[in-house]
């Protein structure tokens, strides 16, 4: 296992990786975290911060808790200055080359016999871990979004994920206050396959004129009692990450079923990723 003494690492700043830094940083690790747009890394911290000092304005957080946390984070402008962290996790963009290649590069950057995982919602976790010198201890930690909320982590076994590695991938999630389940490797994994397309036929039913966004996702959470409708929980996920994850499940699994509404793809060449760019199927200006 390892324990709070070693720093960890998180590559990619976005809202996924923000979140994975913070519940780490709140458990006592020292992170260390990077993005290729020095923007996005450079913002982080304060946008934790907020989060932070909101849990402590509603009193779910003590100040000297809060501060300890900021202090454990830090950010890097190269993964060249990762040093060789016990744990890192990739949060970056839902695109396979851009992951092969972030993992070419931490290879060289990991602790012996420290653990490489990938929060990917989709990619195959044996593909990605095929990039690195030890496959045994690669593995799929897929949190959910808003991270420092959501209770799950689906826990990916790769090919040649060693039972070690699952196991203190299990003890890490219990130590950052998530619940893990176990699955296996398969686009998608449990939680995506089932998830998206649902959501791609609300696109599809919206895109056919059946109802309006506010109509389709209220019949959902009044009639099914799902607690977001599936246009939000896009908008929530990021509507090019949508796009991205039913990409690999067309591809990988070759079926028509998974394949993305046009109307989806139309969002994503307009910029309307949901939340993150503040305008999806719903606006948040
Ligand atoms: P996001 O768009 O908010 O953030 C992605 C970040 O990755 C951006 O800041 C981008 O600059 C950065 N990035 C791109 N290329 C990079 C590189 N080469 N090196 C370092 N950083 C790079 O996306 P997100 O929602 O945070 O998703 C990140 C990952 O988490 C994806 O794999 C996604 O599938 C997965 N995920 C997302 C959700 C969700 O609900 N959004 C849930 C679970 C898992």
């Amino acid at each position: 296992m390892i324990d709070t003494t070693k720093p960890i690492a998180v590559i990619g700043a976005g809202q996924m990786g923000r979140g994975i830094v913070q519940i780490f940083a709140q458990a006592g690790y020292e992170v260390r975290m990077f993005d290729a747009f020095p923007a996005a890394v450079e913002a982080a911290p304060a946008l934790i911060g907020k989060l932070l000092d909101r849990a402590v304005s509603k009193g779910r957080m003590e100040q000297t808790d809060a501060d300890a946390t900021k202090a454990r984070i830090t950010p890097i402008n190269a993964i060249s200055d990762l040093g060789t962290p016990a744990l890192i996790i990739e949060a970056a963009t839902e695109q396979v080359e851009i992951k092969i290649d972030i993992f070419k590069q931490l290879d060289k950057h990991i602790e012996d016999g420290g653990i490489l995982a990938t929060n990917t919602s989709s990619i195959s976790i044996t593909k990605l871990a095929a990039n690195v010198s030890n496959p045994s201890r690669f593995v799929g930690m897929h949190f959910f979004n808003p991270v420092p909320v959501m209770k799950l982590v689906e826990v990916v076994r790769g090919l040649d994920t060693s039972d070690e590695t699952i196991n203190d991938t299990v003890e890490l999630a219990k130590k950052v206050g998530k619940t893990p389940l176990i699955v296996n490797d398969h686009p998608g994994f449990v939680s995506n396959r089932v998830l998206m397309p649902m959501i791609n036929e609300a696109v599809f039913t919206l895109q056919d004129g059946v109802a309006d966004a506010e109509t389709i996702d209220g019949v959902m959470t009044l009639g099914m009692n799902h607690p977001m409708g599936p246009l939000a929980l896009a908008d929530l996920i990021g509507i090019d990450t949508c796009l991205y994850i039913l990409e690999v499940l067309h591809r990988e699994l070759g079926e028509d079923r998974y394949r993305p509404c046009p109307l989806l793809r139309k969002m994503v060449d307009g910029k309307r990723l949901g939340r993150k760019s503040k305008r999806g199927f719903y606006s948040y200006e």
